[in-house]
């Protein structure tokens, strides 16, 4: 009987790891699945421009496996039965299981509404495309002079703030921030936002925590009222509970628990990668949830059921974490590294030349989910008949260049992730 892999979701870590784990094992003993909620490949790093009015390029995850081998399972997952290895989804064709004997959990994370009163009954958000083309919608039902409010100042919140401002200034539009806007940035990075928020008439409210949220306006901690037509809720991102029902180990926050391979702690034939895994980069630190995050922990989650299935030393590949690229709408972003310890470095990039490189971030990342095997080995790798793959003790080894970060989690220009790995900081995001 063929092994089954089963990748669960097809974003920036899923799409990848499903066409790379095709490209270098071979069909005659390997069957890979991915499933995944809608057709489409989501470019969730543009979802902010897709709220505010723009076109985004959409793929067909068919197209995107055609030829790879990989079957598409278009379902959603409604829950994981490791004892059985077993996966319950519901879909057009009704409810459903798929058993596996390898799983990769790669569902992403959503919109964390963190208990806020109103939230989930009055807020908008950029987390998914649905509920970025719900709020499409009412923007472009707001007339003149509405007022729209960004809670959230991480790089989600920012993004999302000068992208609606820059594409609708006859709005007024603000940003309620807990602490300082950027506050993890360079100073003079730190003063470039500052002028871009400037220049695009956005309000910002520092030290302004919101409590609640209403239909008109938003409740701060102190009582004050912040009037809002439309309150757009960017604080944060929440792992989708279904591992933790499963009975795997997670964090406090709902993410998988993995160790140097991303494999489950608690479940060895288990692996996580991209915003659902808990893994530590190598600064000690967890890894952001970042499109760059998805990229590395894909590659080292691939490489590593590759050679505990084909009888190799597991290889290490690198989790490194570069820095952020910030867009400030169309035509401005910020591009600031950060050092081993995750300090922003003094130096920072800025303008139209930052913009520039931040589309092309954007353009290469969905271009490697969309070519999900380009650069990868070409040698199909039969499986190894004993020990049990899945629970034979394995030695890790230093990092292998077959492993190491390809197109989807290469090291780019200037320490940038290059396509499928592509950008930045994460937990950041996650603020
Ligand atoms: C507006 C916005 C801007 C961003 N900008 C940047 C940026 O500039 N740089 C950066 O590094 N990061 C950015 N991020 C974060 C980045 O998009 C995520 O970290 C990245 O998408 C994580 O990749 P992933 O593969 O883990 O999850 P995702 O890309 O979210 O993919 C998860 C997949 O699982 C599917 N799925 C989810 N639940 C189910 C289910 N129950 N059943 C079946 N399928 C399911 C989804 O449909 C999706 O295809 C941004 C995020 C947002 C929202």
């Amino acid at each position: 009987m063929k092994h089954r892999i089963v990748v669960l979701g097809a974003g920036y870590a899923g799409a990848f790891a499903a066409g790379n784990l095709a490209r270098r094992l071979s069909p005659v003993d390997t069957e890979i699945t991915v499933v995944n909620a809608v057709p489409d490949f989501v470019e969730r790093m543009r979802l902010h421009q897709l709220a505010s009015g723009r076109d985004i390029p959409s793929r067909r995850l068919a197209d995107v496996f055609a030829g790879t081998g990989v079957r598409l399972r278009v379902a959603r997952v409604t829950g994981i039965d490791p004892e059985r290895g077993t996966v319950a989804v519901t879909g057009e064709d009704g409810d459903g299981e798929i058993a596996y004997d390898t799983l990769l959990h790669a569902l992403g994370s959503s919109v964390a509404h963190h208990g806020v009163p109103g939230v989930a009954e009055y807020a908008f958000d950029v987390a998914g495309r649905s509920s970025a083309l719900r709020l499409r919608e009412r923007l472009a039902g707001l007339g003149g002079g509405g007022t729209v409010l960004v809670v959230g100042e991480g790089l989600t919140g920012i993004e999302t703030v000068t992208e609606i401002a820059e594409a609708r200034p006859d709005l007024s539009v603000a940003l309620a921030a807990r602490g300082e806007p950027g506050a993890w940035l360079s100073p003079k990075a730190r003063r470039h936002l500052r002028r871009a928020f400037d220049r695009l008439g956005i309000t910002v409210h520092e030290h302004t925590g919101v409590e609640a949220v209403e239909p008109t306006r938003a409740i701060a901690a102190d009582g004050r009222s912040v009037p809002a037509d439309v309150t757009v809720w960017a604080a944060g991102f929440a792992v989708h509970p279904l591992a933790a029902a499963a009975g795997l180990e997670v964090t406090g926050a709902g993410r998988i628990v993995v160790d140097r391979t991303m494999r489950s702690v608690s479940h060895p034939d288990v692996y996580a990668a991209g915003d659902c895994a808990h893994a530590i980069g190598e600064n000690g630190r967890p890894l952001p949830m970042s499109c760059a995050s998805a990229g590395v922990t894909n590659m080292q989650a691939t490489a590593a059921i590759i050679a505990r299935l084909t009888g190799d030393e597991v290889p290490v590949t690198g989790l490194e974490y570069h820095g952020n690229h910030i867009s400030l709408g169309r035509r401005d972003a910020i591009i600031q590294m950060v050092d081993g310890d995750a300090r922003s470095k003094s130096w920072y990039l800025g303008g139209q030349t930052a913009a520039r490189f931040k589309s092309g971030v954007l353009g290469a990342a969905g271009w490697g989910v969309a070519h999900p095997t380009f650069g990868m080995p070409k040698r199909k790798r039969r499986l190894a008949t004993a020990p049990d793959p899945a629970t034979a003790p394995d030695p890790v080894t230093a990092p292998d260049p077959a492993g190491a970060p390809g197109p989807a989690g290469a090291p780019g220009p200037a320490g940038a992730p290059g396509p499928a790995g592509a950008p930045d900081p994460a937990g950041a995001r996650a603020a």
